[in-house]
C-alpha cells in the first residue's frame, strides 16, 4: 500500500507539474510550480517543498548551526582567497549592498583611523602624494 501510495504521489506531482502547479509536502498548499526551487535529481526538477517552507527550514537550520556555518564560510574564504575577493567585490558593488553597508563602513573606517593612527597617516600621506602627482602637475 505504501508503495502504491508513493506511486500515486509521484504521478499526481508530475500531473501537477505539467499543469504548472504542485502541492508542498511541508505546508500542504498547492501552488504554482514557480514557487518551488529547482532540483536536478527530482522527477519534475523541483523540490518537494515550496520556497516559503524552504526559506523557513534554511533559517531554522542556520539558527541551529550558526557557529559551524560561520566557521565553514571562514575556512572556505581562507582556502579560496581569490574567489572570495571576487565574490566580495561583486557583492559590495551591488547598489542595495552599498546602501546597507555604508553606515557600518563609516564606523569601521573611523575605528581604523583611531586604532592604527600611524599606519593610516602613512598611507594617507602616500595617497595624497600619488593624487597630487597624477592630477596637479
Ligand atoms: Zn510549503
Amino acid at each position: 500500500m505504501g508503495k502504491l501510495k508513493n506511486l500515486f504521489v509521484v504521478a499526481s506531482e508530475k500531473t501537477e507539474a505539467i499543469h504548472g502547479r504542485k502541492t508542498c509536502c511541508v505546508c500542504g498548499e498547492t501552488k504554482p510550480i514557480k514557487g518551488f526551487p529547482l532540483r536536478k535529481d527530482s522527477p519534475d526538477k523541483h523540490t518537494y517543498y515550496c520556497r516559503t517552507c524552504g526559506n523557513a527550514m534554511s533559517r531554522k537550520s542556520y539558527k541551529l548551526h550558526r557557529r559551524q556555518r560561520i566557521a565553514e564560510t571562514v575556512l572556505w574564504n581562507k582556502l579560496h582567497p581569490e574567489q572570495y575577493r571576487t565574490n566580495l567585490k561583486k557583492y559590495q558593488s551591488k547598489p542595495e549592498t552599498k546602501e546597507k553597508i555604508r553606515p557600518k563602513q563609516r564606523i569601521y573606517s573611523a575605528l581604523y583611523r583611531i586604532r592604527h593612527r600611524e599606519v593610516y597617516l602613512k598611507n594617507h600621506r602616500e595617497q595624497q602624494r600619488r593624487y597630487r602627482k597624477k592630477h596637479l602637475v
